[in-house]
C-alpha cells in the first residue's frame, strides 16, 4: 500500500515506523525544515533546546521505549525537580507533600482541604466516568473552598485556558493529579522528571534517520496544500507543486489545519473537528548571565502575564548551554490575543514588571539573548463531556485518517500519547487495508 503522512511530528513518525514495519511504502510531508513537530528546537550556547519546555514522567513508557529502541537510554536523565508556586508575591516550594502544610498563603484549613482533595483524586481510577459532566471549577471549588481554589487550582486553570477556564472538565484536572502522583518513582514522596540530554528532538531525528535508511521518504520544507478525494475515497496529496497518488493518507495536523487542507471531509466529521477550541502556546525564552529563581518549575498564582516560569538550567547543567541560564516564560492565550503579534523585544517589555515580581533584583542587563515562540495548536481545551468531541481516526473519507492531540483523553497532551496515537492509527490503517484486500480476493 502507498501511504502519505502529513506531518513529521511525534504521531507522524510513530505511524511511519509501524506502517513501514508492516511492509507499506511510506512518504511523509513536513512543512517545517526539520522533524519533531511541537518538539521543535533551536541552539542555545551550542546545545539544542526545545522552543517549548519539555520533560517526561516515569509513566511515559512509550517515550522511554522509543528512546531505548534508538539506543539513547544512557542520555535520558531522571531528576528530582525543585518546583514551587508563586502567589501573593511569594514563592512556596512544592516538592514534597509536607510543603503543602507550609503554604501559608491560605489558612490551615484550606491547606488541609487542598491536600485531602489531591489524595482523593489520586485514588480515583474511575475519574473518566465519574467526572465527565462536571467542570473542574465546580468540583474543585466545592472540595477545597474558594480561598484555596483561587490561590491554587483556579489560577492554574485561568493561566492555561484563559476565557475557557470555567468550561474545563474535571476529567482533565483529575487526570493531571492522578498521573502526576502515579509517576512518583516507587510511590515515593518526591517526583522524578526525565529529560534527554541534547533535547528530545534528538530521538526524533535519530528515528527519522532510521526510517529513511529503511526506505521511508521524508520531504521537509514541503507543506501539503490539499488532500484530494473523489467519490468518497482519498486519492492523494498536493504538495510542492506536484500531485502524489496514495491509497491511504494520515493527517497528524491540528483540526484547524486539517479542515483547511482536506476540503472533502464529510459535514458531520467537520462539525466534530470544529467543536474543539485550541489555546495558542507561547514561550518567551531568556538566556541570562545568572539564575532568575532557585526553582525548575514555578507555577504562577498571581496575576502576571505568564502562567509558568520554567528555569531549565535549574534542571539540566548550565554548562551544557554555554553558561547561559535558560528561562522559559510560558503562557497560553486565545486566538487574537495582542501578544501573538509581538516580537521577543516587545513581549519582554510587556513581561518586565512581572519578571521583577519574581526577582526584584532582576535587571534587563542580565539578558544575553531572547527568543519568542508560539504555536496555534498548543493546547486543546478539554471541556465537560469531551468524549463527544473526540474525532474518530477514520474520517468518513475512505482511506483518510486523523491522529492529533485532540484525541488524547483523559490524559493531557504529551509526547507519550502522540506516539501511542500514531501507532494506533497505523495499525488501524493496516487492518483496513488488509480487510479490503481480503474482501477483493474473496470476490475474485
Ligand atoms: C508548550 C508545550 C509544552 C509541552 N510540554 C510537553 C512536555 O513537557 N512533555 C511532553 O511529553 N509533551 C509536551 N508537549 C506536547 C507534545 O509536544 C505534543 O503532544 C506532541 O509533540 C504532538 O505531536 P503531534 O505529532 O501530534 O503534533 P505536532 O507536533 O503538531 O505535529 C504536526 C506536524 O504537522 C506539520 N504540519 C502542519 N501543517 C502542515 C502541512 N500543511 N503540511 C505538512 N506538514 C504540516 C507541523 O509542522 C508538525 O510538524 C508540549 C507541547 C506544548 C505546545
Amino acid at each position: 500500500m502507498r501511504v502519505g503522512i502529513v506531518g513529521a511530528g511525534v504521531a507522524g513518525l510513530a505511524a511511519a515506523r509501524v506502517l513501514r514495519a508492516r511492509g507499506h511504502q511510506v512518504t511523509i510531508f513536513e512543512g517545517r525544515e526539520e522533524v519533531g513537530g511541537q518538539v521543535v528546537t533551536f541552539p542555545v550556547g551550542g546545545e539544542e533546546l526545545e522552543c517549548f519546555y519539555h520533560h517526561i514522567f516515569t509513566n511515559d513508557t512509550a517515550v522511554i521505549r522509543y528512546i531505548e529502541d534508538l539506543g539513547l537510554l544512557e542520555h535520558l536523565k531522571w531528576i528530582e525537580p525543585r518546583n514551587a508556586h508563586f502567589v501573593k508575591g511569594r514563592m512556596y516550594p512544592f516538592v514534597t507533600p509536607l510543603d503543602l502544610l507550609k503554604f501559608t498563603a491560605i489558612p490551615l484549613v484550606s491547606r488541609v482541604r487542598l491536600g485531602l482533595a489531591a489524595l482523593w483524586l489520586r485514588r480515583r481510577k474511575d475519574g473518566l466516568t465519574r467526572y465527565e459532566g462536571v467542570t473542574a471549577r465546580e468540583w474543585m471549588q466545592k472540595a477545597v473552598g474558594k480561598k484555596a481554589f483561587d490561590a491554587f487550582w483556579g489560577a492554574l486553570l485561568r493561566g492555561k485556558f484563559a476565557d475557557q477556564a470555567d468550561n474545563v472538565g474535571m476529567v482533565w484536572l483529575w487526570n493531571k493529579v492522578y498521573l502526576r502522583f502515579s509517576s512518583r518513582k516507587g510511590g515515593g514522596s518526591k517526583e522524578s522528571l526525565g529529560y534527554l540530554e541534547g533535547s528530545f528532538k534528538r530521538y526524533y531525528r535519530t528515528l527519522a534517520d532510521r526510517l529513511e535508511a529503511d526506505g521511508v521518504a521524508i520531504h521537509l520544507n514541503t507543506p501539503v496544500e490539499r488532500v484530494a478525494a473523489a467519490e468518497g475515497a482519498v486519492k492523494g496529496i498536493e504538495a510542492g507543486g506536484q500531485f502524489h497518488e496514495f491509497d491511504q493518507v494520515l493527517m497528524t495536523t491540528p483540526n484547524i489545519i486539517t479542515m483547511k487542507i482536506c476540503p472533502d471531509l464529510p459535514a458531520d466529521y467537520r462539525s466534530v473537528l470544529e467543536r474543539v477550541r485550541y489555546q495558542w502556546a507561547t514561550c518567551l525564552i531568556l538566556a541570562l548571565d545568572r539564575p532568575l529563581t532557585p526553582y525548575y518549575w514555578l507555577s504562577i498564582g498571581d496575576d502576571l502575564p505568564f502562567v509558568a516560569c520554567v528555569e531549565h538550567t535549574n534542571f539540566m547543567p548550565v554548562e551544557r548551554y554555554g553558561g547561559n541560564h535558560v528561562v522559559y516564560l510560558s503562557n497560553y492565550t486565545p486566538p487574537g490575543h495582542p501578544v501573538l503579534d509581538m516580537d521577543a523585544e516587545q513581549v519582554f517589555a510587556s513581561y518586565l514588571a512581572g519578571i521583577k515580581r519574581l526577582n526584584p533584583a532582576f535587571d534587563p542587563s542580565w539578558v544575553r539573548e531572547k527568543w519568542f515562540f508560539k504555536d496555534p495548536g498548543g493546547q486543546p481545551v478539554i471541556t465537560t463531556n469531551y468524549s463527544a468531541s473526540i474525532p474518530e481516526m477514520r474520517t468518513g473519507v475512505e482511506g483518510l485518517y486523523l491522529s492529533n492531540t485532540t484525541q488524547v483523553y483523559p490524559e493531557d497532551r504529551g509526547q507519550n500519547y502522540s506516539l501511542l496515537l500514531g501507532e494506533k492509527a497505523a495499525a488501524l490503517m493496516d487492518e483496513d487495508w488488509r480487510r479490503a484486500a481480503g474482501s477483493q480476493d474473496a470476490a475474485i
